[in-house]
Parts: structure tokens; sequence; C-alpha cells
């Protein structure tokens, strides 16, 4: 058989999500209160979170059984299937052999579904009535929505404004799934009506759209906050496709010897890579594990391991991370899902102890793998899912090289159906790099919260 697509059986979906944080080579550094300097009393949180999320953000347990009602959402579309790319192989002339995991197949076309179902689904449990979230280009917005409708939920997204004007398809989507939407800035909070007043025109960020949702949250009491990315809870729901990878690559009697993703938050390839990295941690595997970022928002590659706010208003706990300053406003590139001023706290801490680590590529040459990629093996690659895409290419390239026979593994994080805007623009010459935001990102660093 030459061309190889390993899907599990319904049966074979795993029944418990891993749990990283007792594997962890050090404990991760808590979050912390603006005003003490202290770890966040418990209430806090509560606040915003159902406490099921809570005790996950913090539990000790490696196993956490996925419920009954999580799995027969994620049955319509999962287990995704293993692909190997045999045709991009081919055009590479490399000995490497090349596999993608598709988490393009759910219906809003990403991984994101696989974290926002399981928050939809304990809110409900808790008797939370609506859920209010930001949303950058609109694909984690999009994946809430679709769950809230699934269990009768009210969904709000604040929806970063120049996105809303550029791309109403992902908004059409979270309308048809019943969600409300907000341009953000909005009139609806105080921070929004401060930021309108103080420039109409404010094109928005994602840091001005978390502020948004949160002071909504805690507005009302009938709502609570959902985010789709960096926190441990929204990891260790994406394992799922991390250990559905690992058996998939029993099944091939294959051994991965790189594992790629690309990184916004770092919640794909966190649940992608961590149920390798038990192993790893413990010295009995060298599997080399690379998380791409954007050379405009480098997160992973230039960022310092801080204390800083997840929001750009200073409303969140401070989290321990490697990040670029909540006042880091990224160029816009059409990665939207990769523009995030920080990283998922456990993501830095396995970065700053180089179980992972990080590569920076910019737009242009994801473009140009993205290419290569949908005239090879046909699908259409998500702008972020580009990032990674670059890095397999580049790694088969040096197998072909050296003549290596390795297997590399990347996790194909959504589609690009929605980004056709992008694709013209390169097919257009239009597409364009921006230089390194040196000088915004060294502003924006002076601005850390001091501790
Ligand atoms: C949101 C998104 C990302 C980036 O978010 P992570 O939390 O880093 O995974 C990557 N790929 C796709 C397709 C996305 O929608």
């Amino acid at each position: 058989m030459s061309e190889i697509k390993i899907n599990l059986s319904e049966k074979e979906m795993p029944l418990a999500w891993y749990n990283i944080l007792p594997d962890l080579p050090e404990h991760l550094p808590p979050p912390l209160d603006p005003r003490t300097g202290k770890p966040v009393e418990p209430q806090v949180l509560g606040a915003i979170f159902p406490e099921a999320l809570l005790k996950q953000e913090m539990s000790a347990e490696p196993w956490i059984e996925i419920p009954d009602e999580v799995q027969q959402v994620y049955s319509m579309w999962r287990p995704t299937p293993l692909h190997r790319a045999v045709r991009l192989e081919k055009a590479l002339k490399t000995p490497a052999r090349i596999y993608f995991k598709n988490e393009s197949v759910s219906p809003p076309g990403s991984h994101k579904p696989n974290t926002a179902v399981a928050q939809a689904y304990y809110n409900k449990k808790e008797g939370v009535k609506r859920l209010c979230t930001e949303t950058g280009a609109g694909q984690w917005g999009s994946a809430l929505a679709f769950a809230c409708n699934l269990f009768g939920l009210e969904c709000v997204v604040y929806m970063v404004k120049v996105s809303y004007q550029q791309k109403p398809y992902r908004r059409i989507l979270m309308q048809t799934w019943n969600a409300t939407i907000y341009p953000s800035p909005s009139q609806n909070t105080n921070y929004g009506r401060k930021l309108l007043k103080e420039n109409p025109d404010n094109p928005g960020s994602l840091g001005i759209a978390i502020s948004e949702a949160i002071e909504d949250t805690v507005s009302r009491k009938d709502s609570k906050y959902s985010l789709g990315s960096v926190l441990n809870h929204v990891l260790l729901h994406q394992t799922i496709v991390g250990l559905e990878t690992k058996k998939q690559l029993e099944i091939l009697g294959e051994k991965p010897d790189i594992l790629i993703g690309c990184v916004g938050g770092g919640s794909n390839f966190a649940g992608f890579v961590f149920p390798f990295l038990s192993e790893k941690i413990r010295g009995k595997s060298s599997v080399d594990v690379i998380g791409v970022e954007p050379t405009a928002c480098p997160t992973m590659t230039k960022g310092p391991y801080r204390y800083d706010f997840g929001d750009t208003s200073g409303m969140t706990p401070l989290l321990k991370m490697l990040t670029l300053g909540h006042d880091f406003i990224p160029p816009g590139i059409h990665a939207g899902g990769l523009r995030y001023h920080g990283l998922a706290p456990i993501v830095s801490l396995l970065i700053n102890k180089k179980i992972i680590r990080a590569e920076a590529v910019p737009q242009t040459k994801a473009f140009e793998a993205a290419f290569l990629f949908a005239r090879t093996e046909g699908f259409l690659p998500a702008p972020e899912t580009s990032h990674a895409i670059r890095v397999v290419i580049d790694e088969a390239k040096k197998c072909a090289e050296t003549d290596e026979e390795k297997c590399i593994v990347f996790n194909f994080s959504g589609h690009g159906h929605f980004d056709l805007a992008a694709y013209d623009a390169y097919l257009q010459g239009k597409l364009q790099d921006y230089e390194y935001p040196e000088e915004k990102i060294r502003q924006s660093l002076e601005k850390l919260p001091k501790l």
C-alpha cells in the first residue's frame, strides 16, 4: 500500500485526557494576584470559571476521564485520521516519512472544539446559562458557538473589530450557530466605551477583546468566561489529539523522530506533543519536538520568561510565561490565531527547560509551504497550520541531504477555507513580510509588571 490513512474506530477513542502537570520536571509557577504579588485566591478565578475546570487547572491526577456526554459529541468527528503525506514526500525527494494528524475535519474546521465542547459541558452541568469569550479571526469564537449551541448555552463573542469587518464568514458561521457577536472595542463594556472615546477607529486586539469579555462576565450572575488556549485545562482537553496519534503510530509500528506543531497560545501543539513527552522528561526518549511561530510575533524565540498579564488592560492574574509584553500588538499577519503576546505557562516552562524547542518563520515562507502542501496532498491548510508545514518541509529536505529516514509527524490544526483572501494575496504577489518589530517589543517589555 503506497498511501496510508489510519482511522481508529470509535471504540478506540481515548477515554481520558492526559494531564502533564504531575510529570513536569519542576512545579509550574502559580498564577499571581497582581495586587498582592501572591498566588491568586481560588474564589477570584471562581468568579469567571466553573469549579470543574478550576480543579482540572491545578489537578495532580495524571489521567482525567472524558465525560460520556463529551465523548458522544467528540464522536461526531473523532477519532480523526492520521495521513501519510506520500505525495509531499515524493515532491521533496526525501527519504523521510511524513505523517499528519488531521484536526481540520471537525465541524468548525480546527482542533478548537476539542476544548470548546468540554468547557460548554462543564459550564452547563454547573448551571451556567451564558458563556462570554473573545475571538481574533473567529476560529475560537466559531468553535465555542458550535459547542454552546449543542448544549443549549447562550454564547457571546467579542470579535476583534478589524476581523469583524474584514472577515465576515466566520462571523456568519458563529451567528448560524446562534452566537451573539460584538465588534471589539464595543459600546457594551466600560473598557470598550473608554477606548472608543479616545479613538473611535480603534481596530481592536485580542488583548482588548479578552478584557471586554471578562468585564461582561463579572458584571452578571448567569455568565462565565471561556478561553480557547493558554490555560492548563485547555491544553489538557487537547491531549486527545496526541493520544490518538500515539495509538495510530503504534498500529503502523512507527516511532516519531520529530514532532511539529504551530504555536499561538500553544494549545494544539501541546495537545499533540504532551502524550509523547512523559518519556522524554524522564530521559527515555530523544524525540525532537518543535513549536513554530511567526517572525512577526516571536514569543517563543524572543520573549523573556516572566510574569505578565494575559490581556491588555491588566484584568487577568499574572502568568509566568514567555511573553512579548501585554501591550504588544503584533503586525496584521494572516495567521490571526498566532498573534498572541504570551504563551501557555506549561509550554513556556518546557521551552525554558529545553525539553521542546522553537522556530520562527515569516508568513511568505509559510504560504509557500501551504501551496506545495495543497498541490501535493490536496488539503488546504489554515495560515496558522502552514507555519508548521514550513518547518516540516525544511526538516524533510535536511533528511534528503543527509539520507536519513526520519519519521516526521505534525499536527494539521485546521483548514484554510475561510482564509482564501490570504491565498489570493499570495497568488497576486501581494503578501508581505513584516520586519521583526524589535522596537515595539522593547517598548512593550519595559511595561512588564514589576514584582
Ligand atoms: C487558533 C488556531 C491555532 C493557534 O492556537 P493554539 O492555541 O496555539 O493552538 C492554530 N491553528 C489553527 C487552525 C487555529 O485555529
